[in-house]
């Protein structure tokens, strides 16, 4: 029960597949609570019924490309819980169809869009963070190996993830002197709803799997258990990290 008595905030939860879920469950069987953000109401009324396992938290509305919502929408929130111990930021975006073929297509607008949603929106959470932890805390969001290497079609959204680690090693030094730690987990490749948007996914599970020293793709859970360690203060002398959870592929450069 490493998480016992300690309350947190969820964002990026689409449903029963997402990383997100792995992540609660995790926190859940070691008896952290959690309330959960949703893009928009509809959304919300998706997850509404998920959300319920895990503390039984109405879900807070909150589209993180949009500059008032994250500060409505965590002032909602200390209502509602009190102080925070931990967020997770599992939230990322692209147009499909510039995740497929060359990336100097990328169009101008999904570049922005993509580096708004999926990169600048944890600057803005981390900023606002400091008045949900004012006994400090641990935040945490999730990145993939594109951004560290060349893999097809993953194109605009390498661009996005590249700057957000390098966000993360910036925010980690801002947030020190409060007590808020800031890592990131860069996972391997799990089917879901984002990244089935990447073009000829099965073949990037196909090809970690087979260059992985493990060799097998990582589960939710293993990404829910890493992420449940970064949380705790098992971990409380580690920020600025990006932790690899994916069976050990990264290490891997060429195997026949
Ligand atoms: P997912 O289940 O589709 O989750 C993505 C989440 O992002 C969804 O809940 C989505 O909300 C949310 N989102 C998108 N735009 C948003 C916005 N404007 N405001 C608020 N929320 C927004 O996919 P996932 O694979 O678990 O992705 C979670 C994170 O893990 C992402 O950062 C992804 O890049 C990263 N990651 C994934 C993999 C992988 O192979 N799956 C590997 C490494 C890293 P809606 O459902 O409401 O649109």
């Amino acid at each position: 029960m490493m998480m016992q008595g300690k309350t947190g905030l969820i964002m990026g939860m689409a449903n029963k597949f997402s990383i997100a879920y792995g992540i609660a469950e995790s926190l859940k069987v070691n008896g952290a609570k959690m309330i959960f953000t949703a893009q928009t109401d509809y959304f919300k009324s998706k997850i509404t019924d998920i959300a319920k396992d895990f503390g039984g938290y109405e879900v807070i509305p909150c589209d993180v490309s949009k500059d008032d919502e994250i500060e409505k929408a965590f002032d909602e929130m200390l209502n509602i819980t009190g102080p925070l111990d931990f967020i997770v930021h599992s939230i990322a975006f692209s147009d499909r169809n510039e995740l497929a073929g060359k990336y100097y297509n990328t169009s101008r607008s999904n570049f922005l869009n993509a580096m708004n949603i999926s990169c600048y929106s944890f600057t803005e959470v981390a900023r606002h963070s400091q008045k949900l932890m004012p006994n400090g805390g641990s935040l945490v969001t999730l990145t993939y190996y594109g951004a560290e290497k060349v893999v097809p079609n993953y194109n605009v959204m390498a661009m996005a993830k590249a700057a957000l680690e390098t966000g993360v090693i910036y925010l980690a030094d801002d947030l020190g002197e409060v007590g808020i730690r800031v890592n990131a987990i860069s996972a391997g490749p799990i089917k879901t709803l984002a990244a089935s948007g990447v073009g000829e996914f099965s073949k990037i599970l196909e090809f970690e799997r087979h260059r992985a020293p493990l060799k097998r793709n990582v589960t939710q859970k293993d990404i829910g258990d890493a992420c449940l360690f970064i949380l705790s203060d098992m971990a409380s002398g580690i920020t600025g990290e990006i932790i690899h959870v994916d069976c050990g592929s990264n290490k891997i450069g060429v195997k026949f």
